[in-house]
């Protein structure tokens, strides 16, 4: 038992840095709104294209110690980072929610949290096409949640209906409110997409922690440069949402056993 938990553990650890590969074309590619399927990979530089062994994930960067195999151009160190981050996500997932559905659709969602947080942070937009992605996921979730409880369809079914309108609404408000200042069109929709596939409860645990987490490391980096900076929310939110996918449940019933009645 043991050792095939460690096998399936590692076989994620591999699925996730493969799909880390491509969240790194995707990072590049969205902002400049190029084909995310069509065109081989070519090196930044040079523009020499990619052999299939110059694209293992994370192996290749490591074999070829940073640089193109063709130009000897340094290779940025986001490539295996990234690839990393995504492996060591799908691994940390599978740990908490063991095999299944929710899992799946958990580990894509990280994928597409990852990509997001990077263009975010660069660019200070959210493509749409990955919170269209991500809300896939929670319709995805959605039918097997509701599948998987017959018998309390109508809450289940609710439960990722109001998730997916609570904090979006609320930010849609700030939204209109700010003229856009204070938060941005894409943040809504990411909401709206992850509070479909986390429900009402866990997306709201997702934006407090968000926030707290944004809050701090905001006031970190200014004090830090003594500059102001703008702040990209996509990566915080996506930081919450991440917690909330692992921990989320736990959480909460730790914060409504506050309120329990004393036996
Ligand atoms: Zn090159």
């Amino acid at each position: 038992m043991q050792r095939e938990l460690i096998l399936l553990a590692f076989f994620f650890f591999l699925y996730g840095i493969i799909i880390g590969s491509f969240v790194n074309v995707c990072i590049y590619r969205i902002p400049k709104h190029e084909n995310i399927a069509v065109t081989r990979s070519h090196c930044m530089s040079c523009g020499h294209q990619l052999a299939w062994y110059d694209l293992f994930p994370l192996f290749s960067y490591l074999f070829l110690r940073g640089k193109c195999r063709y130009c000897g151009v340094k290779l940025s160190k986001q490539y295996p980072l990234v690839e990393f981050i995504n492996g060591v996500g799908y691994v940390w997932i599978f740990g908490v929610c063991g095999i299944g559905s929710t899992c799946i659709f958990y580990c894509l969602t990280f994928s597409a949290l990852v990509a997001l947080s990077v263009i975010d942070w660069r660019t200070f937009e959210i493509p749409v096409g990955i919170n269209l992605f991500i809300g896939a996921m929670g319709i995805g979730e959605t039918i097997f949640d509701c599948l998987n409880n017959q018998d309390q369809l109508k809450e289940a079914l609710a439960d990722h209906l109001i998730g997916m309108i609570c904090v979006s609404l609320f930010l849609y408000l700030l939204y209109v409110l700010t003229k856009g200042r204070g938060i941005g069109g894409g943040d809504v929709k990411l909401m709206a997409a992850a509070g479909l596939l986390l429900g009402w409860q866990k997306i709201i645990l997702a934006l407090v922690l968000g926030c707290v987490i944004g809050s701090i490391v905001h006031i970190v980096r200014m004090k830090l440069s003594g500059q102001k900076h703008v702040l990209a929310f996509g990566p915080y939110l996506s930081v919450g949402i991440f917690i909330t996918m692992l921990y989320g449940q736990n959480m909460i019933d730790w914060y409504l056993g506050l309120f329990a009645p004393v036996q």
